[in-house]
């Protein structure tokens, strides 16, 4: 993908916030990037440098992009109120739109959308399957794995919205803006 050629990518807001033309490559946000730490191939500052140099188009990117876990830390230590996270937001959403993400991001997305539709809630722990952590490596797995055992101890049920009323009034309200959004279609 080439800045030039990808209008929409252009057009996105979040890639121009991303600042990434005032980057000066100190890399205190790799420092304090979680995704840099689990994997040794993510760098927000390479990302920048890429950005700058017009370089976002490759199968290598296609994959880093997904390492990103949109927390912002690279935002807080930016010495030059750069978002490192916002442009790959830009870049995530292009690969959605596209149907280029990976499959279980794609699943992910698709879940949100149903869960919006269905219930008015985006993320639900009962559809919200723990095995997409296993690319982060077993032992984080299993951790999370039992975390949701540990929730379940602790009182909280599997789907905690059957216990928030939603009136349908807001549900018709949800529905309606994810159709003239362009967002849904039926999942009912
Ligand atoms: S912290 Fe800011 S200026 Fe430093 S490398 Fe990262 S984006 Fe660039
Ligand atoms: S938003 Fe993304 S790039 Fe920024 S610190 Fe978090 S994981 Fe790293």
């Amino acid at each position: 993908m080439s800045l030039k050629k990808n209008k929409n990518t252009i057009k996105d807001i979040r890639f121009k916030k991303s600042g990434f033309k005032k980057c000066i490559q100190c890399g205190r946000c790799t420092a304090s990037c979680p995704a840099a730490y689990l994997f040794p191939d993510y760098k927000p500052r390479d990302l920048m440098r890429r950005f700058m140099f017009n370089e976002i188009e490759s199968p290598e990117m296609e994959e880093l992009i997904w390492k990103c876990g949109q927390c912002y830390s690279c935002r807080i230590r930016c010495p030059r109120n750069c978002k490192a996270g916002l442009g790959v937001l830009a870049l995530q959403s292009d690969s959605v739109l596209k149907g280029n993400a990976p499959s279980e991001v794609l699943l992910f997305a698709q879940k949100i959308k149903e869960n919006l539709y269905n219930k008015g809630e985006t993320i639900l722990p009962e559809t919200m399957g723990v095995y997409i952590l296993k690319e982060l490596g077993d032992s984080y797995y299993k951790k999370f794995s039992k975390n949701i055992l540990k929730r379940e101890k602790l009182g909280f049920l599997k789907d905690d919205t059957h216990q928030i009323s939603l009136s349908n009034d807001s549900l018709k309200e949800i529905r309606a803006i994810m159709e003239l959004t362009g967002m849904g279609a039926k999942y009912g």
